[in-house]
């Protein structure tokens, strides 16, 4: 027989055709043999074994009996009627009940004659029940050739309307594992195998398919989480190493005027050896000749900013323009007025981009970024618009990467002719098992202390109920001279209803705290941007004590002597959200809270947030919490992440795995870093296949 190409295109798959092939092609991105045969089932139904009924336990599963029908009933019920039969084996009784079809249910049912049934079994009342179950005669069940684990594919509700049922798809890859299979060759080394007691490549295929049984399928299991982990990261670690070899990076390898002066006479502060550490990984980079792509991860208050202003400096001093992006006109305007402030004794000249910004005052930017006059801009999304256009952009930053998507990066990489240096920051701690997956192609910088002198947050949690003792600690706070903030949640789904929550809680918080001893700030998302600032400014200056707010004040806003963040409805919030907020409090030298206000009922995820909130600061600890309770598809900003569409592994589950697979993948890099060794033969073509393929999303390019 003749091997079918992995590659022949799906619609010559006996069964297919053109019109299936259309369907696969737009409901499962089936477009070739190999796409089907890496379309594996999520779920199976052990039909490799047969239980006792006195071995049924309370669990809900699928099982399957060998037994007899005794005695059949119909009895009365208020609509309708059921079927009953009581089916025996030596251990015991259950019932096999119907509630439809049963006049010919009824006829075809033979008493005393071994059946096997198989069906979902229910506790009810004392005694085990099996509604609708599959019923086939032992003798015919002998004869015919059984799976013993029946695989269950992904569907789609259109291909099943299309009559592409589970069984439709079992036949297909049956026929398909049948032309192809000997065309499945080994994509790993003979010492993978054997090292890490892998099953063959094609034995795996057959058996993540139709496996054997329960131990066959753990194996295929592992041995393809394996090979996919492995790939992503040698694909990453390969793609890191070309770029570093091909893209060529401005060097700045003077430390000229600006950074020195700054350095010695202007630091408000000495750094943490976490910043000077950091600083000096970028230096390298940066002075190294290749271009600089990399994540600077710290938590809230850690100090990134004034990372960014220094290595901004270097940059200005050899000559480079700087462009520094934030997500939020708030974060921008407060960037913009912050670096001012660093920068009053030297000699930079700055401006602040925004949607808001006049368009004289554009067009005047737009004219010196162009002449070079202008060195360091500051904004928001609308530094991104075509017409903005640099001399020389030597260095990009962008800020609370989280908020941005991949295609904006992209953008910025294009605003010159060579791609400027970039340096994403981050206060969202990524887990290290998802930065391998997500950003290995990025260089990770992480700034691990806080500055000196913070005590650390102390956070409560208050049920609504509580809010007497609430108002009166905030009137003990800001007797003592510190703000308060009160952030509400507004989520898209329910923002009119959010909104009168806001202002609800606004006017009850007006009545307990009066004018003119207290004077309250609201910002909100439907504000014009100089209403936000206006009021974001009076709260900044301190002209009033408490700023009511959405979480538009989420990202960071730094107005160090507000001490008290309280967070109404905080069972809505992510945790990282939560995390967040809480991070605009503890950022003066006072003792500062978060109070998690709730409801009284509250879910387990929501419980187990604010149990994490309340146990610690630590953002890194916080962020794995989150990925084990939501999963990593749902984490802010890495829905547009190709890599994480894994086929069968699970990056929070198979965590160990991932490294592992890692280590395999730099071991084979370090030992032969074109591939070319005879025992990396197996690896070399996989890679080439996959490149050509383009399976790993560009992240940048
Ligand atoms: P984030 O990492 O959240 O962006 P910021 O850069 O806004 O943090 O810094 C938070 C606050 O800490 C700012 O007021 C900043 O001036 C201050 N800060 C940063 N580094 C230090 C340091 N080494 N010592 C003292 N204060 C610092
Ligand atoms: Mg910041």
């Amino acid at each position: 027989m003749n091997i079918s190409p992995l590659h022949t295109p799906i619609a010559y798959l006996k069964g297919v055709g053109p019109q299936r092939a259309e369907l696969l092609q737009k409901e499962l991105s089936i477009y070739t043999y190999a796409d089907l045969l890496n379309f594996y089932p999520n779920r199976y139904i052990d039909k490799s074994k047969y239980y006792k009924i006195n071995q049924l336990q309370n669990t809900n599963s699928e099982v399957q009996i060998i037994g007899k029908i005794i005695h059949i009933k119909t009895v009365e019920q208020k609509r309708g009627k059921r079927l009953v039969a009581k089916f025996s084996d030596e251990t015991g009784s259950i019932e096999l009940v119907w509630f439809k079809g049963i006049k010919w249910i009824k006829e075809s049912l033979l008493l005393n004659k071994a059946y096997v049934v198989f069906g979902k079994i229910n506790w009810f009342n004392g005694s085990f029940s099996m509604p609708h179950p599959e019923l086939e005669l032992l003798e015919t069940h002998k004869k015919n050739i059984r799976i013993a684990m029946q695989p269950i594919y992904p569907s789609t509700e259109k291909l099943s309307k299309r009559g592409i049922s589970n069984k439709v798809i079992t036949q297909l890859i049956q026929q398909l594992l049948k032309e192809t299979h000997k065309g499945i060759t080994e994509t790993l080394p003979d010492y993978f195998v054997e090292e890490l007691n892998l099953i063959p490549k094609n034995k795996a295929v057959i058996n993540i398919h139709f496996p054997q049984s329960q131990e066959y399928l753990a194996k295929a299991q592992f041995r393809l989480k394996f090979e996919e982990l492995f790939y992503i990261q040698l694909q990453l670690l390969i793609k890191n190493k070309l770029r570093k070899q091909k893209i060529k990076g401005f060097v700045f390898e003077k430390v000229g005027e600006n950074f020195t002066n700054f350095y010695h006479n202007h630091l408000p502060f000495n750094l943490t050896n976490a910043q000077k550490r950091v600083v000096k990984e970028i230096r390298n980079d940066v002075g190294s000749g290749a271009q600089m792509n990399r994540l600077l991860q710290g938590d809230v208050g850690s100090g990134k900013t004034i990372v960014a202003l220094l290595v901004s400096l270097l940059a200005l001093d050899n000559n480079f323009q700087v462009c520094l992006m934030a997500p939020t006109e708030i974060l921008a305007t407060q960037h913009f007025h912050g670096i001012q402030e660093f920068c009053q004794h030297i000699n930079v000249s700055i401006a602040l981009l925004t949607g808001s910004s006049k368009t004289a005052e554009r067009k005047k930017i737009h004219q010196q970024l162009e002449s070079g006059e202008l060195q360091l801009l500051i904004g928001t999304h609308a530094v991104l618009e075509d017409k903005v256009k640099f001399k020389n952009l030597g260095l990009a930053i962008i800020d609370e990467q989280h908020r941005f998507g991949v295609a904006q990066r992209a953008k910025l990489w294009k605003k010159n002719h060579i791609p400027p240096h970039i340096l994403v920051m981050t206060a969202t701690p990524i887990p290290r098992t998802l930065a391998m997956s997500l950003y290995g192609d990025l260089d990770i910088s992480v700034i691990d202390e806080l500055p000196p002198g913070r005590k650390a947050i102390q956070t409560v949690h208050r049920y609504d109920s509580n809010r007497l003792k609430v108002f009166h600690f905030m009137r003990e706070e800001i007797a003592k001279g510190r703000q308060v903030y009160i952030v509400y949640p507004l989520i898209e789904e329910s923002e009119a209803l959010d909104y009168k929550d806001l202002m609800d809680g606004y006017e009850s918080i007006a009545r307990e705290f009066p004018a003119p001893k207290y004077q309250i700030s609201v910002v909100h998302g439907k504000m014009k941007a100089a209403d936000k600032d206006f009021e974001m400014n009076r709260f900044a200056a301190g002209e009033t004590q408490i700023m009511i707010a959405t979480t538009v004040i989420e990202v960071g806003v730094n107005v160090p002597n507000a001490s008290v963040m309280i967070i109404e409805s905080s069972e809505r919030f992510g945790l990282s959200q939560l995390h967040q907020l809480r991070g605009r409090v503890g950022r003066g030298a006072e003792q500062s809270y978060c109070i998690l206000m709730t409801g009284q009922k509250l879910s387990n995820d929501s419980k187990t947030r604010i149990q994490t909130m309340v146990e610690t600061n630590d953002g890194f600890k916080i962020a794995e919490v989150d990925l084990k309770l939501r999963g990593p598809g749902n984490l802010m900003g890495t829905q547009q992440s190709g890599v994480l569409q894994l086929k069968i592994a699970d990056i929070v589950k198979d965590n160990l795995l991932l490294a592992k697979a890692r280590e395999y993948a730099k071991r084979v890099l370090q030992k032969d870093h074109n591939l070319q060794l005879s025992e990396h033969q197996n690896i070399a073509k996989t890679y080439q296949k996959l490149n050509k393929n383009k399976t790993l999303w560009n992240f940048i390019s």
